[in-house]
């Protein structure tokens, strides 16, 4: 294992782009071959925490699916909970849901409704904020729910699509931005 610290180039570097996936015209940011190399995941995860250190955040809030492979080990760095975001009709219990608009159709996600006590402090996390639909509806879910967001977290931010512009003013950080 490397002992020196990943840089936001390194792992710029390891995404793979994959263009016209899943549909024509969309350049896929590939994060997987950072998750396959250990020193640069572990890079990934200590950036992703920031200054952030155990016992200020009290859960960490990841987005489906990509999102909770990043937010899971940033809860546990950080001793704090992992609390999912998923696409409506995956959680068993009762749910708070939103909907979102994407360029063609809808989405919707769900939160448990006992998930987050009012006023836990928590971070969100998720892979890659693009046009922001997502992340949004994600942060609207957290407000209805009365928690507190410290801080929305990427790892890549595709920053032509404006998509923070979505988060309600939310404090936003990413490690890479194209
Ligand atoms: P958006 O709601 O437009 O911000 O899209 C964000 C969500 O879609 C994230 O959860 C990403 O995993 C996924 N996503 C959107 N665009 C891309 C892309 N170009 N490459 C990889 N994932 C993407």
């Amino acid at each position: 294992m490397r002992k020196s610290a990943v840089t936001a180039a390194e792992l710029s570097s390891a995404v793979r782009n994959i263009p016209d996936f899943p549909k024509p015209g969309i350049q896929f940011k590939d994060i997987t071959p950072i998750l396959a190399d250990a020193g640069l995941f572990a890079g990934c995860v200590d950036l992703l925490c920031g200054n952030f250190q155990p016992g200020s955040i009290d859960a960490v809030v990841g987005i489906d699916a990509r999102g909770f492979i990043f937010a899971a080990a940033v809860a546990f760095k950080l001793q704090a909970g992992f609390v999912p975001v998923r696409k409506k009709g995956k959680l068993p219990f009762e749910t708070h849901e939103e909907s979102y608009d994407l360029e063609y159709g809808s989405n919707c996600v769900a939160i448990h409704t006992d998930a987050l006590k009012n006023g836990t402090r928590v971070l969100l996390v998720d892979d890659l904020l693009a046009t922001g639909g997502t992340a949004a509806a994600a942060v609207k879910l957290l407000n209805k729910i009365g928690a507190q967001i410290i801080e929305v977290t990427f790892v890549i931010e595709l920053g032509f699509l404006n998509g923070r512009e979505r988060l309600q003013g939310a404090n936003t950080r990413s490690l890479i931005v194209y």
